[in-house]
């Protein structure tokens, strides 16, 4: 497919501009530019036929099925997406003075309330812009209350195998050691792995509960309780709260701090690097260190913003991607204290249904119920014929499904991870477990035709490290 560069015609270009209003004056001569600017001439028919064609290469919630687990790709109700563009937000601007932005303040203490209503905390901050973001705030919170107590020798972060990536690079950034624990037989935290690891030295512990594998930690109150009494904090990464929130909250699983995901759980769309959310929350004692302006006071009497008196500073300028707030508070309010519940309630029941029919033929990581996602093993599958969870992956692709996570969690080697989510109807989930039925039967009848898959996709195995690696993000022109 050729570049919107590569499809204009002089002369074809599109100006709306109006006209000009203001009076003219020339550049100096130093700033003006040297080479021809290459701006893309076509006319609007050929601009929206050109996207139109981009947008059917790839694949998106709305094209079909999107089980990637851990990422939670749930459909996003449109009624969010239009209180996001009422004109009420969108033409606000953050210096605005704070008695013409009463509702947006009264948009981000409703969404905080929430927040902290659905975790157990007592705080949140908006400002960070994903959920890597969010861990490097929680743990800069963490690190201001052991500096804060003059205790400065705690120096490390115990993070489990199981962890997403994050959590390590996270605690690194904040110059923290990285101290990882191994996994139990059962895919849990190691109690007694966990109980060598703390010490006088610990600043705390991250973890994710229902862990990457898809398992609810029984064993959490004593875990936090271990942590606690080593002086160290606990640190819940909450960037997929779809199995648990309205459920149980990490406040009352002992933990201190969190960070959610609102383009996960919260109904913003995203896989496509679009803004993102990843707001922080706290237990009482940590809120003084909370960055940026809080929101204080009651609509009534007018909501003023106020730094807290040790704020770490700024995170991110302003509020964060306050419209993606606006689109989860429109979602919290949309589904309430009876629909909240329910939606993890049924992604967890849709998990479950997909394990259990998968597991005639599948082997599963960890052979238990799970939360809203689990873990396929298909080292045996590979040991036999040869096909991996690669291959599998984008034999998928020729039945119009995305693929689940490939190769996360690190520790079960031949992963395959998938989330149907709450919002996927029965039919759906039949047909993917009927694919991924005719694929095990594929693998053992044919592995040569799942080495070459996929058959029908756009683009079949592109060079993934190449691109990671060494991308082409720039366009040379001839002239
Ligand atoms: C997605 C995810 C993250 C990272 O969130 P980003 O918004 O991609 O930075 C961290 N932890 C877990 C468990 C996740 O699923």
């Amino acid at each position: 497919m050729n570049l919107i560069f590569e499809i204009g015609k002089e002369g074809r270009g599109l100006s709306l501009l109006p006209k000009c209003d203001v009076p003219q004056t020339d550049l100096p001569e130093k700033f003006k530019r040297t080479t021809k600017l290459h701006l893309p001439q076509l006319s609007e028919n050929e601009i929206s036929r050109h996207y139109t064609k981009l947008a059917g290469r790839t694949h998106g919630v709305n094209d079909g099925f999107y089980p990637l687990g851990s990422c939670t790709m749930k459909y996003n109700p449109k009624v969010n997406e239009f209180a996001a563009s009422l004109k009420g937000f969108t033409r606000l601007h953050p210096l605005q003075e704070e008695k013409y932005a009463q509702g947006a303040l009264e948009v981000i203490q409703m969404t905080e309330n929430s927040l902290a209503e659905i975790l157990g905390m007592d705080s949140f901050t908006l400002q960070p812009a994903a959920g890597a973001h969010g861990e490097f705030t929680g743990l800069l919170l963490i690190k201001s209350y052991h500096t804060d107590r003059g205790d400065t020798k705690r120096t490390k972060i115990i993070v489990p195998d199981s962890a997403h990536g994050t959590n390590p690079a996270s605690a690194a950034m904040c110059g923290y050691e990285v101290i990882s624990i191994p996994s139990a037989e059962d895919g849990c935290v190691d109690l007694d792995a966990l109980r060598d690891a703390v010490g006088e030295d610990t600043a705390g512990l991250m973890l994710t509960n229902p862990n990457t594998v898809g398992l609810f930690d029984k064993n959490i109150l004593e875990i936090t309780k271990i942590v606690h009494e080593a002086g160290g904090l606990c640190y819940y990464d909450g960037a997929n709260l779809n199995a648990v929130m309205g459920q149980a909250r990490p406040g009352d699983m002992g933990f201190d701090c969190v960070h959610v995901n609102l383009h996960k759980t919260f109904s913003t769309p995203h896989g496509g690097g679009g803004p993102g959310s990843g707001p922080v929350g706290c237990k009482a004692f940590l809120a003084d260190f909370l960055p940026g302006a809080r929101v204080t006071g009651t609509p009534e009497e007018g909501l003023k913003l106020v730094g807290a008196p040790k704020s770490m500073g700024l995170v991110k300028e302003f509020y964060g991607n306050f419209l993606v707030v606006v689109k989860a508070l429109a979602y919290i309010l949309t589904l309430g204290k009876e629909g909240i519940p329910e939606a993890s309630a049924n992604a967890v029941l849709n998990a479950n249904y997909m394990r259990v029919k998968l597991s005639k033929k599948y082997e599963m990581a960890y052979d238990t119920t799970c939360m809203h996602e689990f873990v396929m093993d298909l080292a045996e599958l590979k040991h036999r014929t040869g096909v991996s969870a690669l291959d599998v992956a984008k034999g998928l692709l020729d039945y119009g499904i995305h693929p689940p996570t490939m190769y996360f969690p690190l520790i079960v080697h031949e992963a395959l991870m998938v989330e149907p989510c709450e919002t996927e109807p029965r039919e759906v989930m039949d047909e993917a477990i009927e694919a991924l039925l005719e694929l095990y039967d594929t693998a053992e009848k044919d592995p040569e035709y799942l080495h070459g898959a996929p058959h029908k996709a756009v683009i079949g195995r592109p060079d993934e490290l190449g691109a990671a690696r060494n991308p082409v993000v720039r366009y040379t022109f001839e002239d």
